[in-house]
């Protein structure tokens, strides 16, 4: 009886709370995302490292979010598919360029699939030539409704980050994102380009807090209304400088979007 009063008490709490209820109600909640089959993508991986700084390589950075996301995500009931758990990558030898970026990928698309997903998330580090830009942003298909609901609810719990841009969720024709039919997210943490998240992004503990954000972002996918997913979020960014200055900034370069440079967007 004292059970389902425990787990009654958490979906009421969830429902109203969903920012908070993930980690404070933890203990009692833990089976939120039971049934769930979450598909978890570390980029890159093998001799591909992605966005290189120094001795820094994405591909590593990529492996331990997405690791101790797993671990995370686990511990609220999901099973999870984790296309790579190494430093490897899945093109074969004789492909070069592109043809084994994309052979790679569609490897990793495969195996989500045959899996059966109910969501994926590609997890990538990003890094452009302006070095003042930085934040965690979620990206998602235009085509995909559900897919953009999911990118709201991970940016929504990314801006809770002490210190995080508020960004909000955009849309990318990304490979794994246009190839994938369950609802997927790319999500790009931080900008290796910019010293002080550069810094961020090799802390161990700061892993924990990206991966234990982006488990709050899809326990509140599956588990908080629709009208909470969002709010007061479009008018918080909007009114801030910050979105005045990048709509300028956007204008004067004729609308190419200098913050998304990852190379998993093939055609
Ligand atoms: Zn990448």
């Amino acid at each position: 009886m004292k059970k389902i009063f425990i787990i009654f008490y958490s979906l009421i709490f969830v429902l109203y709370y969903p920012h908070i209820a993930a980690t404070a109600n933890h203990a009692a909640a833990k089976n939120l995302l039971e049934s769930k089959i979450i598909a978890i993508d570390p980029g890159h991986g093998g001799y591909d490292p992605g966005t290189i700084w120094g001795d820094i390589n994405e591909k590593d950075i990529n492996l331990a979010i997405s690791q101790k996301l797993t671990k995370r995500l686990e511990s609220y009931g999901a099973k999870v598919i984790l296309t790579r758990n190494g430093d490897y990558n899945y093109a074969i030898a004789g492909l070069h360029g592109r043809d084994a970026k994309r052979y790679d990928l569609n490897q990793r698309i495969k195996l989500i699939e045959s899996q059966k997903a109910d969501t994926a998330l590609t997890i990538h580090v990003n890094s452009v030539t302006k070095n003042s830009y930085e934040g965690a942003e979620a990206f998602y298909h235009p085509k995909s409704q559900e897919g953009k609901k999911l990118a709201l609810a991970i940016q929504q719990e990314l801006r809770t980050i002490p210190g995080m841009e508020k960004r909000m969720p955009k849309f990318s024709d990304c490979y794994m994102l246009r190839n994938t039919k369950m609802p997927a997210v790319l999500v790009e943490v931080g900008y290796l380009s910019n010293p002080h998240e550069r810094k961020l992004l090799q802390d161990p503990q700061y892993w924990d807090t990206l991966a234990g954000k982006i488990t709050d972002g899809i326990v509140n996918y599956y588990n908080a209304p629709d009208d909470v997913i969002g709010q007061g979020f479009w008018q918080e960014t909007t009114s801030s400088t910050y979105f005045m200055i990048k709509l300028l900034e956007y204008s004067f370069n004729f609308g190419k979007n200098l913050e998304t440079e990852c190379d998993c967007i093939i055609h």
